[in-house]
C-alpha cells in the first residue's frame, strides 16, 4: 500500500519499485566492516543488503510530478554483483493507488543510474519505449551528457535504454542548476555521488521535505558525515554537500525521504549533545 502524506498544499505519496541487493561493502565505502554491520540488516549469501527503491509522487496545484522511477520492469544488466530480482513493481503500485501512467506529466531524475532510472522506459513488444507517454522527464544537461558519454567506470550504471528512447520520443528537458517543477517544489543540485545529481525539495505551508536521491544510502550515513558510499564519484564534494543538508534539515525540521531505507524511509534529523539522530517518522495523523 501505498504511504501518503500532506505538506501543506502538497499530496506526497512514497511508492516503491520494491527492493534491491547490492554489496555492502561497497555501499558503505570506506567505512571499516565491524562499524557498518550492525547497521546493514542481514546479508544475504553473496555479502549483499536490501536496499529500498523509494520513489515519490506529488500532486501539486494540478500537476502530478514522479520523481525517480527506481529500476523498471525490463530485464536488468544489472552491473557487479547487484540483485534485482524483488524490483520492478512502481507501475503496479502507482495502480494500485489508482495513479496510470497517462496521469504523470513531470518525470524528474536526481540522476541516471540504472536504479533510479529504471522505470523510465517499459518494454512494448522489445522495444524500449517511454513509460510515461504524456510526461516530460526533467534530467540535468550535465548529468545527460554523463550518461550519454559513459567512461570505463560508469558506463555499467547508464543504460542506454533507460535514456535514449526518452530523447526519441522528445519527452527530455534539460535544465541547468536549480529548476522550479512547480510552486514549492524546486529540483535543486547536490553534486557529489555524480556531478550533477539533484535532490528535490519541497516547501508548502511552512513545512519543508526534501527527496535527498543518493546523499545517502543509509539513514546512519546522515549521521555520521564522513560516511560515504564507494559509488560515489566525487567523495569529498559529496560530503560537503551532505554537510549542507544536515544543517539545514536539522535546522527546519524537514521530512527527509530516503530513496535506499528501507520503505517509506522517512525520517528527520534531530541535534543531540552535539551529534546528528535520524529518527524514523511514525505514523501520524497528516497521513491518509
Ligand atoms: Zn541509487
Amino acid at each position: 500500500m501505498g504511504h501518503w502524506l500532506r505538506l501543506g498544499e502538497l499530496e506526497l505519496l512514497v511508492v516503491s519499485d520494491g527492493v534491491m541487493r547490492q554489496d555492502a561493502g561497497a555501499v558503505f565505502g570506506l567505512v571499516p566492516r565491524i562499524m557498518w554491520e550492525s547497521h546493514a540488516g542481514e546479508l544475504d549469501d553473496k555479502y549483499r543488503m536490501r536496499l529500498g527503491l523509494n520513489c515519490l509522487l506529488v500532486k501539486a496545484w494540478g500537476k502530478t510530478i514522479l520523481v525517480d522511477t527506481g529500476i523498471g520492469s525490463k530485464s536488468v544488466r544489472a552491473p557487479g554483483a547487484m540483485g534485482t530480482a524483488e524490483s520492478g513493481r512502481l507501475l503496479d503500485n502507482l495502480a494500485a493507488e489508482g495513479i496510470r501512467p497517462e496521469d504523470i506529466e513531470i518525470v524528474v531524475n536526481t540522476h541516471l543510474h540504472f536504479d533510479h532510472c529504471g522505470g523510465n522506459t517499459v518494454l512494448d513488444d522489445g522495444r524500449p519505449l517511454p513509460a510515461f507517454p504524456r510526461a516530460r522527464y526533467v534530467i540535468q544537461q550535465g548529468e545527460w551528457e554523463a550518461a550519454t558519454h559513459p567512461n570505463e567506470r560508469t558506463r555499467g550504471t547508464y543504460l542506454v535504454e533507460n535514456i535514449e528512447p526518452l530523447a526519441d520520443a522528445r519527452q527530455v528537458e534539460l535544465v541547468r542548476g536549480e529548476a522550479e517543477l512547480a510552486k514549492g517544489v524546486r529540483m535543486v543540485p547536490a553534486p557529489g555521488h555524480t556531478q550533477d545529481h539533484c535532490i528535490v525539495e519541497l516547501d508548502s505551508g511552512g513545512q519543508t521535505a526534501i527527496y535527498i536521491g543518493e546523499l545517502a544510502q543509509h539513514p546512519v550515513m546522515l549521521e555520521r558525515l564522513p560516511w560515504v558510499s564507494a559509488f560515489d564519484i566525487l567523495p569529498l564534494v559529496s560530503m560537503e554537500t551532505k554537510r549542507d543538508l544536515i544543517e539545514r534539515a536539522t535546522a527546519s525540521h524537514a521530512l527527509l525521504i530516503a530513496v535506499h531505507a528501507a520503505y517509506p524511509g522517512l525520517g528527520r534529523l534531530r541535534a543531540e549533545a552535539g551529534r546528528r539522530k535520524w529518527e524514523e517518522e511514525k505514523e501520524n495523523g497528516a497521513n491518509r
